[in-house]
């Protein structure tokens, strides 16, 4: 894997700003490690708006459980998540992951915590649907592994100060993070909420950079 070339005062000076301007983002909404789990899954593609509705209604037909989503049929899990979108493609990637889930540890997110990060990391990107975001979602919020989870917002952000070259891959742009600040599931666990926040309300596709908390490091 290719090394971006960063320094720690880069990343460290944007994290401040950020943190700064914004304040601490307490991330990930969700009142347990598998209601994270299915979050991190039912996000793909869409907004957590959408993802609030999709739990609420699975949350209303008290189904928010392991055993109970995995004895649901796909039909009535793919009506109630109908709010997340895609809800055919994600009510399959849910039942893979609860099959997982169910299998190795005997369907609670919790048992998961005990593993090698490294090992985990491998055995959740085998199961079909998830991707490395999705896996590494599930490791920092649910599992409070620390991993840093990289999305379309923090590539835009990093591209954009050319910090990263338009063609860096998900690995190449993890490892800038890893390998420039210290292994924090807090520091990691904000700094993505963080990034998340400058990209919906700044760092959009036409950026505002002029009302931005990072328009000091352009
Ligand atoms: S909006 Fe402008 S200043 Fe803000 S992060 Fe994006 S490119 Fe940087």
């Amino acid at each position: 894997m290719k090394k971006i070339k960063s320094n720690k005062k880069n990343l460290t000076d944007i994290y401040n700003a950020l943190f700064n301007f914004f304040g601490p983002q307490h991330w990930w909404p969700g009142e347990t490690p598998f209601e994270i789990a299915v979050g991190a899954i039912l996000t793909q593609n869409t907004n957590w708006g959408n993802v609030e509705k999709a739990i609420n209604n699975l949350k209303k037909q008290k189904a928010l459980n392991a055993r109970a989503l995995h004895e649901m049929p796909h039909k009535e899990l793919a009506a109630l998540i109908k709010p997340a979108g895609y809800f055919n493609i994600k009510a399959k990637r849910l039942k893979h992951f609860l099959a997982f889930l169910s299998d190795h540890y005997g369907g609670r997110v919790e048992r998961m915590r005990g593993e090698d990060v490294h090992a985990l990391r491998h055995q959740l990107l085998e199961v079909n649907g998830i991707g490395p975001e999705t896996a590494d979602s599930i490791l920092l919020y649910a599992l409070d592994k620390p991993v840093f989870v990289i999305d379309a917002y923090t590539k835009r952000v990093l591209t954009r100060h050319k910090l990263a070259p338009e063609k860096a891959t998900y690995h190449e742009l993890q490892g800038l993070f890893h390998n420039n600040l210290p292994a924090d599931v807090k520091l990691f666990n904000e700094y993505h909420a963080l990034f998340v926040m400058a990209g919906k309300h700044y760092c959009k596709p036409k950026p505002r950079c002029e009302e931005c908390p990072l328009r000091v490091f352009k």
